[in-house]
């Protein structure tokens, strides 16, 4: 596995591979690398006969009083991991290569971004569309791929992508859970053994509502309040927010029909966690 630190190497590495036209993947990262992230790997590997993992922890998306500082790092862990996996580039940045000094120039996904997660962390998704846009100039990937966990994100990316005539395919891979049910998440790092046991109220929150549509409910405020519920019964959890939402638009769902997107964010002591459902009927 090669390890390129700089966005010219990248550039170059690419170009050489599309001349021999291998198919590129892409796998963006911030890094601290689980389980989750392997499963995007894995689905490029299937596919693309290259595939470039780039851990960049993105200082414009996040807010002033947020975690960028403390953002769990260990690359010569990811370094190893990656290699095990089989990735033949990994991209590792520095932020000043990224964002030159005097930088200017940013990405808004109008609407899509100040929905959800974008209303508590404004600029959080100009921050990543931003940066994802310059990985797909610098990379020109054939495939990139991202996880159902951030569902806003690849949302507003495969958006992005159409909007701008990207000639990427944006491919989304499941959410990948712990056996008791935690959506696998590098800040979940940050938790206490109390809080990693709090956290559980997202997934159970979730489940229940599964639950409830399979048994016939349809009311999308009734669906919210029940998970509402099961948050609020844990004393470590503070919502941020919970909603029922069409998986398109994000606009408010009044009932489940077709496909709704049930996402919600809730902090477990300091730590926003964020965790989400498909409701089908
Ligand atoms: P991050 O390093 O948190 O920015 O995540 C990088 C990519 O991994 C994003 O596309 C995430 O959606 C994806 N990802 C993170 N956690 C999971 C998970 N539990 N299951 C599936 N994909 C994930």
């Amino acid at each position: 596995m090669k390890i390129v630190r700089t966005v010219a190497e990248t550039k170059a590495l690419c170009r050489q591979w599309r001349r021999e036209g291998k198919r590129i993947g892409l796998v963006p990262t911030m890094g601290y690398l689980h389980d989750g992230h392997l499963s995007l790997v894995r689905a490029s590997k299937e596919r693309d006969d290259v595939t470039v993992v780039s851990i960049f922890v993105n200082p414009t998306q996040f807010g002033p009083n947020e975690d960028f500082q403390k953002y769990p790092r260990d690359l010569d862990k990811d370094a190893a991991y990656l290699r095990q996996a089989g990735v033949d580039a990994l991209f590792h940045p520095g932020r000043d290569d990224v964002y030159p000094p005097g930088y200017r120039t940013y990405v808004e996904v109008e609407g899509l971004q100040d929905r959800l997660c974008g209303r508590s962390r404004p600029g959080h998704f100009r921050g990543v569309a931003t940066v994802v846009l310059k990985l797909f100039d610098i990379v020109a990937p054939d495939r990139a791929y991202f996880g159902a966990k951030d569902a806003q994100q690849v949302l507003i990316l495969r958006r992005m992508a159409r909007d701008l005539d990207l000639d990427v395919e944006i491919v989304t891979c499941p959410l990948v859970r712990e056996p008791d049910g935690l959506a696998l998440s590098s800040r979940n790092a940050y938790l206490s053994p109390a809080e990693r046991q709090a956290a559980l109220a997202l997934s159970t929150g979730l489940r229940w509502a599964e639950k409830a549509v399979a048994a016939g409910e349809r009311d999308a405020g009734r669906l919210v309040a029940g998970v509402r519920a099961v948050l609020e019964r844990e004393p470590l959890a503070r919502i941020d927010y919970v909603e029922a939402v069409d998986p398109e638009t994000l606009e408010p769902a009044a009932e489940v029909r077709g496909e709704v997107l049930l996402a919600l964010a809730v902090f477990i002591g300091p730590t926003r966690l964020i965790d989400n459902v498909r409701l089908r009927v």
